[in-house]
């Protein structure tokens, strides 16, 4: 029995010094949020890692999510095509902007929107696309975006997964109206808390700026319902650290990635996600199919690691549709595939030092059944 305890994940932080010198000018400029010099610093050399034109901070990346969606003001009871196969948060942001949810079922090899399936779930009330890059996995963007220029719908990507890839050589936050990221502490990169939305168009970027600070324009001036979603200074200086990092960190979770993919690709049962050609991938997630030509169930796997102590995930089950809380609430049409994945993934263990030895245990014991 291993007695470490392997969790999905491990936060990336810089260097302890590194951190301290630089939030130092906090303690002479008293100055801690709204908006300040390190959250301007980030925003300008995000977009510019990002390849975006502008970016908006936020919070988290869910409130960038729910802000984005409220900045193009649909009507109420308007709908949205979307995936259950994702994180709650991207639910419950439709939800949340009084909006409904139309799920629509995902493609087995990547686990992205079935842009096949988009077309029959449109009615008069549709306003809005709104997919995930699940898993760093690129979207079929071009034929999406044929359905919405045909419709005249907007298109919102929940790039949560996918920072800092590309997509034909652009940055992915330039497909759609409008793209949104996370800066979890969970994330590839993060500001402990935090989060994105790619603006195209200054408007945009202006229009955020209010939603996420009150609707305050002015010492007497309020012109939106908005939210208190900033970004503050401590979190924009980590962000800024981390950064500097951040190639160094991918470039490590690459080679765990191959080495995983190396090992379990041998074990009969055991599938894997496609990526997109002509997309860079920022091995965020290393999500396995556990299918029935494997001795175990996933459910039965993920039980076997965990009496080893290693703490696999099984994203995404449920799916957000089939949830407490949505469960037969919304519009879906046959979601089998994405009820397939969501019985049949999980992800491994998957960060910027994760020990050889331990991965080499994990590999042992998928192996040995
Ligand atoms: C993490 C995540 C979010 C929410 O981001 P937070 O920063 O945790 O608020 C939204 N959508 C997806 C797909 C995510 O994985």
């Amino acid at each position: 029995m291993q007695k470490d305890k392997i969790l999905v994940t491990r936060s990336s932080m810089p260097p302890y010094e590194e951190y301290i010198e630089a939030i130092k000018p906090l303690w002479d400029s008293h100055w801690l949020t709204n908006m300040g010099q390190y959250h301007k610093e980030l925003e300008l050399q995000l977009a510019e890692y990002l390849d975006v034109p502008e970016i908006s901070l936020t919070v988290n990346g869910h409130m960038a999510l729910e802000l984005a969606i409220q900045s193009f003001d649909f009507p109420e009871g308007a709908e949205v095509i979307t995936t259950p196969f994702t994180f709650i948060s991207t639910t419950h942001a439709i939800v949340r902007n009084k909006l409904q949810p139309v799920f629509c079922d995902v493609k087995e090899d990547d686990g992205t929107i079935d842009e096949t399936k988009i077309e029959d779930l449109i009615t008069e009330k549709t306003v809005a696309i709104l997919p995930v890059h699940v898993y760093g996995n690129v979207c079929n963007v071009e034929a999406i975006q044929e359905i919405a220029d045909k419709y005249n719908l907007k298109v919102i990507y929940d790039a949560a997964h996918a920072f800092g890839e590309k997509y034909l050589g652009k940055g992915i936050g330039n497909y759609g109206d409008v793209s949104i990221f996370s800066f979890h502490a969970t994330k590839v990169f993060n500001t402990i808390e935090g989060g994105a939305v790619v603006c195209k168009n200054h408007e945009r970027y202006e229009r955020l700026r209010d939603l996420k600070n009150f609707g305050i324009r002015g010492e007497e001036l309020v012109v939106a319902v908005g939210a208190n979603a900033k970004m503050n200074e401590f979190a924009a200086i980590m962000g800024l650290c981390n950064l500097k990092h951040i190639d160094k960190a991918i470039e490590a979770r690459k080679r765990i990635c191959e080495y995983y993919f190396e090992e379990i690709s041998k074990i009969e049962g055991i599938e894997f996600y496609n990526q997109r050609d002509n997309a860079t991938h920022n091995y965020g997630y290393f999500p396995i199919k556990v299918t029935d030509r494997y001795p175990l169930t996933r459910d039965e796997l993920y039980q076997k690691l965990r009496e080893d102590n290693i703490y696999t995930r099984k994203y995404f089950y449920p799916l957000t549709a089939d949830q407490a809380c949505f469960k037969n609430k919304y519009k879906d049409k046959e979601l089998m595939i994405a009820r397939k994945l969501s019985k049949e993934s999980m992800v491994l263990p998957l960060y910027e030092g994760l020990e050889e030895k331990y991965q080499r245990k994990i590999i042992d014991i998928i192996k040995n059944y």
